[in-house]
């Protein structure tokens, strides 16, 4: 954490992710430098300190929460004699074993293919510069170029896969703005509640765990709600700091269900000392995606944790911003269902026109 001073919460955070990939955290060990290490990231006092640690417990791998160029963990891996895996490729792991649609698997195999040719072409040219290219040619470059073929056909097809799913999703979603239903997605930092909150408003069994990214996929329901009718309520990929950028473009299909959203919640831990943070994170991303002016009512979640009461906050104009729940113990989810309806009033029922 490059003079990060909030460096313990992201060790938190990224002890959760590793858990969210199955693996059991055995230690963390934080190096505090200025700027990384050409060879090995990390210095070689924290070098020898976590080869020690490793050798001393029974660790199958090492997890960097930094991304690591192809030569830093051919070293790293080489000093531990273990496996070593970036922040990257563990994200991108943990998508893999998320996905559930044909649209997300779709999507993280083809941000792997992606990863995988970076690595490709920076191995080639660390190769390259290496041999100087004398008497060196052969087999070796000739299997390079043949991979980095094989994997450009490969991300080809997924593409066109792709896009014939995403014009599927695209008449789906006309349909439906056809009928005049609101839409509304919930957003929110990973670990907020959204796939429990999603849950306790439709009553349905979806998967809930103590991970980050138990939710991949957009999962979508049609609920029935006191003075606003029909909703469609969408639950979305959790947003996290630092997502490499080559996911948020792989994953941008996911999230234009979000920009397509009539209303948005957005999700917040009030029990997470580091909920301003990720206010602001998730906040940016919806920057990012275009979606930044569509109405939004903060839902605090988890209040049971904190000890608050259900509650609802107006602005100055009498517009509900805050929403106090609790998706576990589901309570002031009748006053997250009333807000919902006033906003349906707000927005206008003629939500389809409010779009085009
Ligand atoms: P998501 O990543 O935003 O979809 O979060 P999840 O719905 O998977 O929830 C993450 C964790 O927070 C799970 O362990 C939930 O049981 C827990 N959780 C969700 N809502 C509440 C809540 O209202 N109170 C408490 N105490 N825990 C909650």
């Amino acid at each position: 954490n490059f003079g990060k001073p909030d460096y313990q919460a992201h060790a938190e955070e990224f002890e959760m992710l590793a858990k969210g990939a199955g693996a059991e955290v055995v230690a963390t060990v934080v190096a505090k430098r200025d700027k990384p290490d050409a060879a090995y990231f990390i210095g070689s006092g924290k070098l020898e300190e976590a080869v020690q640690l490793a050798q001393s417990s029974d660790v199958d791998i090492i997890l960097f929460d930094q991304a690591l160029s192809p030569a830093q963990q051919r070293n790293l891996e080489r000093a531990f004699n273990l496996r070593v895996v970036d922040r990257v490729a563990l994200i991108l792991d943990i998508f893999a074993l998320r996905a559930k649609s044909h649209e997300g698997k779709l999507q993280v195999e083809l941000a792997q293919l992606q990863h995988l040719m970076t690595r490709l072409t920076r191995m080639w040219t660390h190769l390259e510069r290496q041999r100087g290219g004398i008497g060196m040619r052969g087999p070796g470059e000739a299997q390079l170029e043949m991979d980095k073929r094989m994997i450009g056909d490969k991300v080809k097809v997924l593409r066109e896969r792709l896009s014939k799913v995403e014009r599927q999703r695209t008449t789906q979603r006309r349909s439906r703005a056809r009928g005049g239903t609101m839409s509304v997605s919930l957003v929110g930092y990973t670990n907020a509640g959204k796939s429990t909150l999603f849950n306790a408003l439709t009553r349905a069994g979806a998967y809930a765990a103590d991970q980050l990214f138990a939710t991949l996929d957009t999962t979508t329901r049609r609920i029935w709600i006191e003075g606003a009718g029909q909703v469609v309520v969408s639950d979305t990929v959790g947003f996290i700091r630092d997502l490499p950028t080559t996911l948020i473009a792989a994953f941008k299909a996911t999230l234009e269900e979000t920009v397509q959203a009539d209303l948005l919640l957005h999700v917040i831990d009030a029990s997470s000392p580091q909920r301003e943070e990720q206010i602001l994170e998730v906040n940016k991303v919806l920057e990012e995606i275009g979606a930044k002016d569509i109405p939004c009512i903060l839902v605090y979640n988890k209040i049971d944790a904190v000890g608050y009461e259900p509650k609802i906050e107006r602005n100055e104009e009498g517009r509900i911003v805050r929403v106090f729940v609790s998706a576990l113990d589901r309570t002031g989810l009748d006053g997250l269902r009333g807000a919902i309806a006033e906003a349906k009033e707000i927005i206008g029922n003629n939500v389809a026109s409010l779009k085009n």
